[in-house]
């Protein structure tokens, strides 16, 4: 099946220099060619016409959590079946490959590799790691302890060398291509403010010298300097929210290559933060902690920002979906707007394309889609391209609205097209 997108203009996930009046040619799930120049639509199955818009790689979700709600009571097969839907809409958003930060996503996973079911490719991360009493733990946790994966809430507990060993290496055999660890104090779970920090280095260490042995790299939630200084020297290469930056912290985190996914959870309304204790179902407990962790961590934002600029540290693009937003509604969209205000168009853009690629490398061979390039448009990339109405490249507020992604291809397959 040979299929050309004519008259688009190109960003190819890297160059902030857009080509301009190209042609894709698309043979089964690949970009085989991009050209200029002339060409006879007859030696092609379909010739979609892209009116000199903008066709950019399809776009990245580094944080989401896609097999598990934060209801209360849910179930595994209630989070399977809304995340099942909740996967078919992020192709209405132009997200065709997400990176799952800790959730069971095995069979979701499957199903949208199968075309059963629309969603975007997922790099599983399977159950997150958590030391007890750390961001992972809660009652339920304790009571699934022994059976974690059949009656899973997403979470592994463990404690000491051992048991954090064996916790990673079971992820990797439930399917995970990385291993996600709670390495700090979160804002609304039970016991954990959001200072403490969670896994001994010596236990970090381990889990991360387990992912290498599998060929890839641990990614950790945390929020503190303390937190992500010991989590970058034990080798831990993606550090998510990490929204309490300071200098030294910034220098250590370029040096040692280490991603930075910055999602920007701090934008929703106020009112989001000021009821940030409910959604976990725990409410009274979390009094006891005094003043919430949300506010403490979005007292530094602003600073965060301005050195994540200052050393131009690789960041990511993550929306933590699933689990901050109401309604099941991805607001990607709304994200790349805060992305734009905090890094600029171009740097954003990379955030959810370029960057990406580079992350993937780091799976090597236990990467789940090794057929192809993710996250950028050249020859050689799998078939996932978003066309855009308006520039992206110079103005991220394009992707600020899903009416502006005007079509939709992954894999090879169009999923969108109001071209
Ligand atoms: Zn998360």
């Amino acid at each position: 099946m040979k299929k050309l997108i004519k008259n688009v203009n190109v960003f190819d996930g890297r160059n902030s220099s857009v080509l301009e009046h190209q042609n894709i040619v698309i043979t089964d799930n690949l970009v085989t060619d991009i050209f200029a120049g002339d060409f006879s639509e007859e030696n092609f199955d379909e010739v979609i016409d892209g009116k000199n818009q903008f066709a950019i790689p399809g776009l990245t979700d580094a944080h989401v959590h896609l097999g598990k709600t934060h209801i209360d009571g849910a179930t595994a097969s209630y989070d399977a079946i809304v995340g099942s839907v909740v996967a078919g809409k992020l192709l209405d958003h132009g997200i065709t490959t997400v990176r799952d930060a800790g959730s069971v996503t095995d069979g979701l996973k499957r199903a949208i590799d199968e075309g059963v079911i629309p969603g975007p490719r997922i790099y599983p991360s399977m159950n997150y790691l958590s030391q007890t009493c750390g961001h992972g733990d809660s009652a339920d946790a304790h009571t699934n302890r022994d059976i974690q994966y059949r009656n899973p809430r997403g979470v592994a507990l463990c404690d000491g060398v051992a048991e954090c060993r064996r916790a990673a290496r079971e992820q990797f055999f439930f399917g995970a291509s990385q291993i996600k660890i709670m390495a700090g104090g979160g804002m609304s779970s039970l016991c954990d403010p959001v200072e403490t920090l969670q896994f001994s280095l010596e236990e970090i260490k381990a889990i991360v010298e387990t992912a290498a042995d599998y060929g890839s790299y641990v990614l950790a939630h945390l929020y503190t300097p303390a937190c992500m200084q010991r989590a970058v020297r034990a080798g831990v290469k993606s550090l998510e929210h990490g929204h309490w930056l300071d200098e030294d912290t910034a220098k250590l985190i370029k040096d040692n290559e280490v991603f930075l996914n910055p999602c920007p959870q701090f934008t929703v309304e106020e009112a989001k933060w000021n009821h940030m204790g409910e959604f976990s179902g725990q409410p009274s407990q979390l009094k006891k902690k005094g003043k919430p962790g949300g506010a403490k961590v979005k007292a530094h934002i602003e600073e965060t920002t301005n050195l994540i600029n200052k050393y131009d540290l690789k960041i990511l693009f993550g929306t933590d979906l699933m689990i901050m937003y109401d309604g099941y509604e991805p607001r990607e969209n709304l994200d790349f707007t805060v992305y734009k205000k905090r890094f600029g168009s171009y740097k954003g853009l990379l955030a959810a394309t370029g960057n990406f690629n580079d992350i993937t490398k780091l799976t090597t061979y236990q990467n789940p889609y090794p057929g192809g390039e993710i996250g950028l448009l050249k020859k050689g990339s799998y078939a996932d391209i978003v066309i855009t109405n308006g520039n992206p490249v110079e103005d991220l507020d394009v992707l600020g609205s899903k009416e502006n992604i005007l079509f939709v291809m992954k894999d090879g397959q169009i999923y969108k097209n109001k071209l």
